[in-house]
């Protein structure tokens, strides 16, 4: 009787382009905000600091932490405890209009733009039997 996994080095061990492993990256059930397409080409996250979500939302911290097991889903950047508060996704043709109401967000909003890889889209090789 083996344990060894006859498939799992098959499976991880070929190439697969930077696009397609950010792809899988995004969660399964990603949909354009636009238009609900799945063509997903790029991610949006919006964070707002802690102490503001707590002092002038609290409602809204109380409604983010029951969709998170009770917990706020808190990000450490260099200027301080974020928590996330959108998590926003556009196909091609929409995600200039995503970016236009990004820019618009209040000064106190961190946002995240993720396009994803570069046009030339460069190959990762995932080396044999790593999973
Ligand atoms: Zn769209």
């Amino acid at each position: 009787m083996s344990f060894r996994s006859r498939s799992s080095s098959k499976l991880f061990g070929g190439r697969f382009t930077s696009d397609e492993v950010w792809r899988q990256s995004l969660p399964s059930d990603a949909r354009c905000g636009g238009c609900g397409s799945a063509k997903v080409a790029m991610r949006i996250r919006t964070f707002v600091p802690v102490d503001w979500l707590l002092k002038e939302r609290p409602q809204l911290a109380i409604q983010i932490a029951a969709k998170h097991e009770g917990k706020l889903p808190c990000v450490e950047f260099t200027h301080g405890r974020h928590v996330r508060v959108g998590d926003a996704f556009a196909c091609d043709f929409c995600k200039r209009e995503l970016e236009k109401q990004a820019a618009k967000a209040p000064n106190y909003v961190t946002v995240q733009i993720d396009r994803g890889p570069g046009e030339d889209k460069p190959i990762i090789q995932v080396p044999a039997g790593v999973h």
